[in-house]
């Protein structure tokens, strides 16, 4: 008999468990599952960005490298983020195996037993429960009657951030709600912050994927430079999620600390991985980022249109490839949910699994001819 830790055993296993079981038994079935729940872009990986991982593979670069990434990404990273209007150099950059385990480590490194941080609802499933593993205790905002924008609900943040919050979570573009906060929002983030004197995790995993504005960074406004730790990535802004990269950017003394838990957990991020980043930030992968970004956007416009003919209400999406459409407006998302993929084979993620109840997850990661099936599928079965 094990005695588990109370660390692990105060988090809940995903609320998405149900519906991707479901999902996997009716494909062993023999059922044509058109799968609209998962997190990931459905396009290779650029080119060339491969060609440099091979290359690097064959130039030998397989073994450890310094614990917080090879210096050409770490200074690469650092000139991207300086044209996000971010004061930093390489000596702030962390390069981690994925964006999550970045997330993981600042988040172990700032949040002690029972130190408060604040969501944004509807939120990333693994913020709460990173936050659960360090002992903190969450205070929440919910989005939701302001059409998933936080310009609007700014009142409710200033009576949840206090001084005694120590976090706050900001992620724009959004998963789920494919939400891009304005900047009089971030704003009005900074103004809190500043007030209380809170750190701030800016998740700008999505940056590239938003049509309409380009997302600012928290980082680059007065006042939140000392403050902010800005999480980005490779897996959604070129379709690199299996090859687990990621970085944040923080403070140097937060690195120093962070580099405790990063170095004796992770080592370093892969080596030959690290080289084809940098293949990835260069102005040659620009042209398919972009071609990436305007099949998302067309699918977006399209969706909002089919669901707009059908009267399902759906908050504006603006980026990072989800939207929430108000599929169940009583309540019952997780019914609802089931019922999608029961009797139409269409599979989405509850609401409720984000603090959003009586809505549903898309992600649009999937050919324009699917998604029409999709939609046609709900509308036969009579669940929109
Ligand atoms: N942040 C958000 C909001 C995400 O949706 C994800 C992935 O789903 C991540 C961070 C982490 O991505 P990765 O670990 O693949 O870089």
């Amino acid at each position: 008999e094990f005695d588990f830790a109370a660390r692990v055993e105060r988090v809940e296993p995903s609320a998405t468990l149900a519906i991707s079981n479901l999902a996997s038994e009716l494909e062993a079935e023999g059922k044509d599952v058109i799968d609209l729940s998962v997190g990931e872009p459905d396009f290779p990986t650029p080119e060339n960005v491969v060609q440099a991982g091979k290359d690097a593979m064959d130039a030998g670069h397989t073994g450890y490298t310094s614990s917080n990434g090879i210096p050409e990404l770490r200074e690469a990273i650092a000139e991207k983020l300086q044209g996000n209007g971010i004061a930093c150099t390489s000596d702030n950059v962390v390069v981690t195996p994925g964006g999550k385990q970045g997330l993981f480590e600042v988040i172990q490194t700032v949040v002690d037993d029972g130190d408060e941080v604040v969501l944004l609802d509807p939120a990333w499933v693994s913020y709460e429960a990173m936050v659960k593993l360090a002992g903190g205790s969450l205070s929440r905002v919910d989005l939701s009657p302001y059409g998933f924008q936080l310009e609007p609900a700014l009142d409710d943040l200033a009576e949840a951030v206090s001084d005694d919050t120590e976090l706050l979570v900001v992620n724009s573009p959004s998963n789920p709600t494919g939400s891009v906060f304005t900047d009089a929002a971030l704003e009005g983030v900074r103004d809190l912050a500043v007030e209380h004197d809170v750190a701030v995790i800016s998740d700008e995993i999505y940056e590239r994927i938003a049509y309409d504005v380009e997302p600012t960074s928290l980082a680059s406004l007065d006042g939140m430079e000392d403050r902010t730790i800005t999480l980005n990535g490779f897996s959604k802004a070129f379709s690199m999620t299996g090859w687990r990269l990621g970085y944040y950017c923080a403070p140097e003394e937060l690195v120093s600390q962070a580099g405790k838990v990063h170095s004796h957990s992770v080592s370093c991020a892969v080596n030959f991985v690290q080289h084809a980043g940098v293949e990835a930030l260069s102005s040659r992968t620009d042209d398919t980022v972009v071609e990436m970004r305007e099949a998302f956007r067309e699918r977006r416009d399209m969706l909002v249109d089919l669901f707009d003919e059908h009267d399902v209400e759906v908050p504006h999406p603006d980026g990072a490839f989800y939207m929430m459409p108000k599929f169940a407006p009583d309540g019952d998302d997780q019914q609802w949910c089931e019922d999608a993929l029961e009797q139409a084979q269409v599979a989405t993620v509850p609401g409720s699994a984000f603090g959003a109840p009586g809505y549903a997850r898309i992600s649009y990661a999937a050919s324009e001819d699917r998604l029409r099936e999709a939609v046609d599928r709900l509308a036969e079965a009579d669940l929109i």
